[in-house]
């Protein structure tokens, strides 16, 4: 399977006209020049071509332009940051690109409740930013954070660093603003801290990659930041031990709120390509295979308990620690530049997967030694959120196309009884997964309840169900 892009036919005048009506002239793009840069996706492995990308200014305008999408029959992909990592945001049979990237008002703060609402196009680093302004912190944050927008992390359920404490994206939101395939639109956004009124609306389109509605706002909760941060990068013998460790931290340490592996092949390449300093040039740390860097917070400051717990782990090499902010973003370069870095090796395959803590370690030694045996010429590079065993395996120097290397990785998550999807979604790149992840009356439910909200089938129509 060779991803080519299709270059689709123009949208007919009549819907051309309507859709410049609706949103005005300027923000209907048909230019390729224009369109192709929302064409592709952020790993450059999935490209296609469109007729028009869209962009309207507010939920009615969203809604306007669905309902003439749906009257005469028309796909639509939805599209945020276009940071998605599973070809999921991207025309790659032709649809119109509906870019939420106008919506991006960020609302004023509840200050009893701690909510806020955001319009669906607003980076998620705006969302950080009006939170800490008043004393409070948004929960999800992850290395994408000021292209990936509100809309996006909702649609895919986004996780990141802290969902080891407080959750993925569902757990943080209270309400959605949503426009249905047929321009019809669901607002709920009271933000109420018991509602049982039926179905959870909000929970339903939380990670459905944009099939069943457009999300055009959210209401968000948020949470107390603490008075003190301690950052550590701890260099470990082996991902065993590195296991293990959480472990003893998760009971040690209440106020642990992330806990990320990288290895040591992606950590030295990260120091290649950045110039970064060797975080343990010499020592035992030097010849570290696994390193976690770790965050705790506090209301006093935890340094002596993390002292302490790092007193009780195996296979402890060395330890670095930051306790202020300055310091404690450079300990999160290692970590959170790998994605960049693994980018600059050509289109990488993105395999973001859930592995059972038991089973972590012989899946992180055997990927490397499966993948050469698909294909020869690959690299694979392992890291992740160790906190909730997701690895996201990267796969460089194969063909955007080869599948040998899916079932490689994915058939060894299935027989560890992990998931194919920790956080980034199915989109285009799991589909034909999707089956041999669940069984065979929970893809019917999903296509029950896809054929229920959008009868013509015209959101994403490419992703998420084969
Ligand atoms: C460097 C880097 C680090 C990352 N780290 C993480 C991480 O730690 N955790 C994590 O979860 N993800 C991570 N990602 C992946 C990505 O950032 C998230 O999936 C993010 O939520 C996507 O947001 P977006 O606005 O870019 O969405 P897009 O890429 O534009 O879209 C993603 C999907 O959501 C749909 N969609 C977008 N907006 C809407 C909307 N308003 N309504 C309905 N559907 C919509 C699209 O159709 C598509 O299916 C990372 C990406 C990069 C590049």
């Amino acid at each position: 399977m060779v991803l080519m892009p299709v270059l689709p036919p123009a949208l007919p005048a009549p819907v051309a006209d309507a859709l410049r009506q609706a949103v005005g002239e300027r923000e209907l793009l048909v230019d390729p020049d224009r369109t192709a840069g929302y064409a592709v996706d952020w790993t450059g492995r999935y490209a296609g071509a469109t007729p028009a990308v869209v962009r309207p200014a507010d939920t009615a305008q969203v809604a306007a332009v669905l309902a003439i999408c749906a009257a005469h029959g028309i796909a639509v992909v939805p599209q945020g940051g276009n940071t998605g990592l599973v070809g999921g945001s991207v025309p790659l049979a032709g649809e119109v690109v509906l870019s939420l990237a106008r919506l991006r008002e960020v609302g004023a703060i509840d200050p009893v409740d701690g909510q806020l609402t955001a319009a669906a196009g607003a980076p998620l680093a705006s969302v950080h930013q009006a939170a800490a302004a008043a004393g409070w912190a948004y929960a999800v944050d992850f290395a994408a954070r000021d292209t990936a927008t509100i809309g996006g992390t909702v649609a895919t359920n986004a996780g990141g660093v802290h969902v080891l404490r407080h959750g993925s994206t569902r757990g943080q939101l209270t309400g959605i603003e949503a426009v249905l395939a047929d321009g019809r639109v669901v607002s709920h956004l009271a933000g109420l801290g018991k509602d049982n009124t039926g179905y959870d609306l909000a929970g339903l389109v939380c990670g459905s990659e944009g099939t069943l509605a457009v999300v055009t706002a959210a209401r968000l909760r948020l949470v107390v930041p603490p008075d003190h941060v301690v950052t550590a990068l701890v260099a470990l013998r082996d991902v065993a031990d590195a296991v293990a460790a959480l472990g003893v931290w998760r009971r040690a340490l209440p106020g642990l709120q992330a806990a990320e592996l990288v290895l040591a092949d992606g950590l030295e390449t990260v120091c290649e390509h950045q110039g970064l300093p060797r975080p343990f040039p010499r020592g035992a740390g030097a010849t570290a295979r696994a390193f976690v860097l770790v965050e705790v917070g506090g209301a006093s400051d935890p340094t002596h308990e993390v002292a302490a717990a790092m007193d009780e782990v195996a296979g402890l090499y060395d330890v670095a620690v930051a306790t202020d902010p300055g310091a404690a973003a450079r300990l999160w370069c290692y970590r959170e530049r790998h994605t960049v870095v693994i980018g600059e090796h050509g289109p990488p395959h993105k395999l973001d997967v859930t592995i059972p803590a038991a089973s972590l370690a012989e899946f992180c030694a055997e990927v490397p030694a499966r993948v050469p045996r698909a294909a020869p010429a690959a690299r694979t590079w392992l890291f992740g959120h160790l906190g909730d065993g997701n690895i996201h395996v990267n796969v460089t120097g194969v063909d955007p196309g080869d599948v040998a290397v899916d079932e490689a990785v994915l058939g060894h998550v299935l027989e560890l009884g992990g998931s194919i999807s920790a956080e980034h979604g199915i989109g285009t790149a799991k589909r034909r997964w999707l089956t041999r992840a669940r069984s065979p009356v929970q893809v019917e439910v999903f296509r029950s309840i896809k054929a229920a909200l959008d009868p013509a089938g015209i959101l994403n129509p490419n992703v998420l169900l084969p």
